[in-house]
């Protein structure tokens, strides 16, 4: 049995696939709607989207068109996956697809969580906790473009969605294993038993909808997962970081990356053309055996001040188109390496770089794989890191690992 999932950013989609990979079912990853028909699919097809702050009506055609591919190609279970920390607007658009998506598949409920245990984040009682920190206290509240405020995941999803909304507590998981009548149902996971349980106990005509971790024990449960003993291929030497994320953890990477590496920081309000071409010119003057990095990372307050002296959606297009473009340079100067932090970002790096499906390799950290684009002889190794993964060295380590360090 094959399955389908739909990611609503670029980082989510490989963080989701690195963990399938780990149950060693074949697993395809796609950037953007496939443009060719889906015959011959992989165990486990991914569509990463770049979706999670498109109007929502643009958000439901894309994720509608994407479950359309993946049920014409024969995935008969469908995934949507979002992030870890719910990230949403008040309009949606975790639950608008949700509902899309269940008018397609005929299902009648569907299951939210977004819990990781491994990366510490927790559903309990309906509340999402990131760490120790419920959702609204977490870093999450000073997002750039979805903060968010509430941790109660029902009084987060109610307004996105048309039909009711309750909570499958953790209590009364284990008391009956019997989901609750509510169309939306948030789901607790503590530990990752927890969402072995859901998968187990969430009934076929239930859709389900969360962060990557629910859907780790879905290829044993369909029998997919198997050893593929695949070598990753080896992408030409030279190497960059690019970082538009702007959450807590990145600002760690970026401030213990620049103390030893060439590093070049730019900012929202001067992105000329000009400024572009200068960093291109200092890319290209750099010794050929540095790995630089380029960075809009900044302090929530300098976010804050940008966002309101040029709006919101405009700084951060300004960022990912100046990464796009220096990503393009650093493509023709020969790099063939490309660590990226921020989801925006990655999605905006990756397609700048044409590439549409990749191969998942190792993984660097937890929900970070390396994947192979580009073609068989000119192979493109791509680290797409969302906010607020990784350690402090994750920069490093993520180039180490391809021995570029
Ligand atoms: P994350 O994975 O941490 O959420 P993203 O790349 O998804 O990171 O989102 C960060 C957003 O903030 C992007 O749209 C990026 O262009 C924007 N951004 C980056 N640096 C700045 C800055 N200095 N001021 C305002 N916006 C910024």
């Amino acid at each position: 049995m094959k399955f389908g999932c739909i990611a609503d950013d670029f980082t989510g989609a490989t963080d989701l696939a690195g963990l399938l990979r780990r149950s060693g079912a074949s697993v395809k990853l796609h950037f953007g709607l496939p443009d060719h028909p889906s015959d011959g699919l992989s165990d486990i097809e991914i569509i990463a989207l770049k979706c999670r702050t498109e109007p929502v009506a643009q958000a439901v055609s894309d994720c509608s068109e994407a479950a359309l591919w993946l049920r014409a190609g024969g995935a008969e279970l469908l995934y949507w996956k979002y992030c870890s920390t719910f990230d949403s607007t008040d309009q949606g658009n975790i639950g608008p697809v949700a509902e899309a998506l269940m008018a397609i598949t005929g299902q009648t409920q569907a299951l939210y969580c977004p819990a990781f245990p491994e990366n510490g984040r927790a559903v309990f009682m309906g509340h999402l906790f990131v760490g120790d920190q419920l959702l609204n206290e977490s870093s999450m509240k000073d997002h750039p473009l979805t903060p968010m405020r509430d941790a109660n995941l029902a009084r987060v999803l109610s307004p996105q969605v048309s039909q009711s909304v309750g909570v499958w507590n953790r209590v009364s998981q284990r008391a009956s294993g019997n989901l609750p009548p509510e169309t939306h149902l948030i789901a607790d996971a503590v530990e990752f038993s927890d969402l072995e349980f859901l998968i187990e106990h969430t009934p076929k005509h239930v859709l389900l909808t969360g962060g990557s971790a629910l859907a780790m024990p879905l290829p044993s449960k369909l029998g997919i997962a198997f050893q593929n003993a695949s070598q990753d291929p080896k992408p030409g030497p030279r190497a960059i970081v690019f970082s538009g994320s702007c959450s807590q953890m990145t600002q760690r990477q970026v401030a213990h990356y620049v103390t030893s590496h060439p590093s070049y920081q730019i900012t929202p309000e001067a992105l000329d053309a000009d400024v572009i071409a200068a960093c291109i010119d200092w890319l290209e003057s750099l010794d050929r055996t540095e790995t630089p990095l380029i960075y809009a990372t900044a302090s929530p307050e300098s976010v804050k001040a940008s966002q309101a002296s040029l709006g919101v959606s405009e700084a951060g297009a300004l960022v990912e188109h100046a990464m796009a473009s220096i990503a393009q340079a650093a493509y023709q100067q020969g790099i063939r390496r490309f660590v990226v932090a921020g989801g925006e970002t990655s999605g905006a790096v990756t397609q700048a770089l044409g590439i549409t499906e990749v191969m998942i390799g190792q993984e660097i950290c937890p929900g970070v794989p390396w994947v192979y684009g580009g073609s068989h002889n000119d192979v493109i190794a791509l680290a797409l890191k969302s906010g607020n993964f990784g350690t402090p060295t994750f920069f490093s380590d993520a180039l180490a690992l391809l021995g570029s360090e």
